[in-house]
């Protein structure tokens, strides 16, 4: 099946001169406001790169849009409730526990945690529900002619750890409207949305810390050994010194924290003397990032802590891809989302299916092997990368068809987006680039901050957009594949 193609917002190519121009202008614009990444082969802390963005902005339908805007609160809510079902999540994630190491330690942790009693029912979820457009519609050509070559969005996850590019997605908007400026097309911005996701995700830090309400308390990133993504993180920073000037952040890695805090007889998180009021996690979402029993130690020590975390162990536990898939099976939806709301949740999964030991999981098995080119096999991983695609699928289910380890991993229908001609702007990349084919994949941000009873704040925060060649299986910008993009509303 070929894919759909939607147009560029300005027809292309664009004249040889005009293009290395403006290329040469924007990479300046990038490199002067933050639009960049640190050299993973050439690092140091001195210099910082362009992030490989895409020139123009991608064409995205409006309506589609209005409605992943729409949706987000209800998106958090769910998650919300979920992070806080006990009942739900251990038998959701029993079998995946057996066989999955890294999420069997977070596991361990949360139940830790919950026999000690809970120091701090407040959670800050900042959540980013990412999604494609499917161009294959599920009715038929002639139903959906009016409005195709999209049909509807679907969702690919959601993230409630590091939901990264709070700063790059709103300043991709700004970049993109400095080049169409600049090659005279200005009248084009107005169909760029606004995006606030930098403010949006930094008041739910600010609205947390006021709730934890200790005046000398401070704001903990938790962090890599070393941030690639240093932009996107300190302009966090940045935004909530502005806006809070009386608001210390720490940088620390679980090694930092496991040499450098403790906590006292009130359970309080101290660093330096100071009460932690919010961590606010930018590692800690794979097993790379815990290479010691000093890195869970410090894990622990923060989630028996009464410090606000973003996020708390559960909720990161609802963030796996196999609780995603458990809320796509029959009737998983009723229970957490009012029975008006469900049918519109329930529009935006796709194909998800257990590969449990069980009659449903030898069926997904045997479909897959049938089409693999139809599906991603995905493990319980965060970050990029982790996920097989086509002939890989099929040979790893023909190794695992038996071996326990198959529980771990969730298979997904592979979403096909529509294609759309553009040129990708990369540090070191030739000038002019080609003209490419290139799929993107849109992210909302949301924010949410609540106890199992009481919800303090709900809201969508923005949004992010990234995009890859239209042949490449995954798209992770700080991964070196995808680049920074933001909507054009059609
Ligand atoms: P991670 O938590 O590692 O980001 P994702 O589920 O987001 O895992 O998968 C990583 C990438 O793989 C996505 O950004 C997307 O490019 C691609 N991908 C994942 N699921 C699908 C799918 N169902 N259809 C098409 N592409 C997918
Ligand atoms: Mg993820
Ligand atoms: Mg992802």
């Amino acid at each position: 099946m070929t894919q759909a193609r939607l147009a560029s917002c300005i027809p292309l190519p664009l004249e040889h001169k005009v293009l290395v121009t403006v290329i040469e202008k924007a990479k300046d614009w990038a490199l002067m406001h933050g639009v960049g990444m640190r050299d993973k082969k050439h690092f140091t802390k001195d210099a910082i790169q362009i992030a490989p963005f895409v020139l123009l902005p991608s064409p995205f339908p409006r309506t589609e849009f209005n409605k992943a805007i729409e949706l987000q609160p209800i998106l958090n809510e769910l998650m919300h409730k979920v992070a806080h079902d006990d009942d739900f999540l251990e038998h959701t994630l029993q079998n995946t526990l057996q066989v999955d190491e890294f999420t069997a330690k977070l596991y361990e942790i949360w139940v830790k945690v919950k026999d000690e009693g809970i120091t701090q029912p407040i959670s800050l979820g900042m959540l980013r529900s990412d999604i494609m457009l499917e161009s294959r519609c599920p009715h038929t050509e002639n139903q959906c002619a009016k409005h195709t070559p999209y049909c509807s969005w679907k969702q690919v996850e959601i993230n409630s750890i590091a939901s990264g590019f709070g700063h790059l997605g709103p300043v991709s908007r700004e970049i993109q409207s400095y080049i169409l400026r600049q090659l005279g097309h200005g009248d084009l911005i107005k169909n760029m949305p606004e995006n606030r996701a930098l403010s949006g995700l930094c008041s739910g830090i600010i609205e947390a810390y006021d709730l934890f309400g200790v005046p000398s308390a401070i704001v903990l990133f938790v962090v890599e050994e070393v941030s690639y993504n240093i932009c996107d993180q300190r302009f966090h920073e940045f935004e909530i010194s502005e806006k809070r000037p009386d608001i210390m952040i720490y940088r620390k890695t679980l090694n930092e924290i496991f040499e450098e805090t403790t906590l006292n007889d009130k359970k309080q998180l101290l660093l330096e003397g100071y009460p932690v009021a919010v961590v606010y996690y930018r590692s800690g979402y794979e097993p790379a990032q815990y290479p010691s029993s000093k890195e869970w130690d410090a894990r622990l020590r923060v989630e028996r802590s009464s410090a606000v975390k973003c996020p708390s162990i559960h909720y990161q536990l609802a963030g796996t891809k196999k609780v995603q898939q458990a809320l796509a099976a029959p009737g998983a939806l009723e229970q957490f989302v009012r029975a008006e709301l469900c049918g519109r949740v329930r529009d935006i999964f796709t194909g998800l299916y257990s590969l449990d030991f069980d009659e449903s999981g030898e069926r997904a098995v045997d479909m897959a092997l049938e089409d693999a080119e139809r599906f991603v096999l995905k493990p319980q991983r965060e970050g990029g990368g982790n996920n097989l695609y086509g002939a890989d699928v099929r040979a790893a289910l023909l190794r695992m068809r038996r071996a326990r380890e198959r529980a771990a991993y969730v298979l997904m229908e592979r979403i096909l987006p529509p294609t759309v001609a553009g040129y990708v702007v990369r540090p070191g990349g030739a000038v002019p680039p080609p003209v490419t084919d290139l799929v993107s994949e849109l992210g909302i941000f949301g924010v949410i901050i609540g106890t199992r009873d009481k919800i303090y704040c709900n809201r969508q925060a923005g949004h992010m957009l990234r995009t890859k060649l239209a042949d490449a299986n995954e798209g992770g910008v700080a991964a070196g594949l995808g680049a920074l993009d933001s909507p054009y509303l059609l």
